[in-house]
């Protein structure tokens, strides 16, 4: 029963420890970004658009289009025209 509550006493020092270690972390990365400061990040956008055929989600970059119609592979759009 000792050995039980030593046990538990270490797992609760390494969890607070590491807690302390993770906030203190995170600090140094905000302090490495003084650049957005409130302001919300700025993620590149990337169009997604929807299969005609099988309605796969699919940025536009890598989708094959015909007119206003878009497709996942060159086999929906033989499937499409049939
Ligand atoms: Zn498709």
């Amino acid at each position: 029963m000792k050995y039980l509550l030593i046990f538990g006493l270490t797992i609760a020092v390494i969890w607070l420890w590491q807690g302390k270690r993770r906030s203190a972390l995170s600090e140094k990365t905000r302090q490495q970004k003084p650049n957005n400061q409130g302001r919300p990040r700025q993620l590149p956008t990337t169009e997604i658009v929807a299969c005609d055929v099988c309605s796969v989600h699919l940025p536009r970059a890598e989708a094959l289009t015909n007119g206003s119609a878009v497709y996942c592979s060159e086999a929906h759009r033989r499937q499409a025209k049939a």
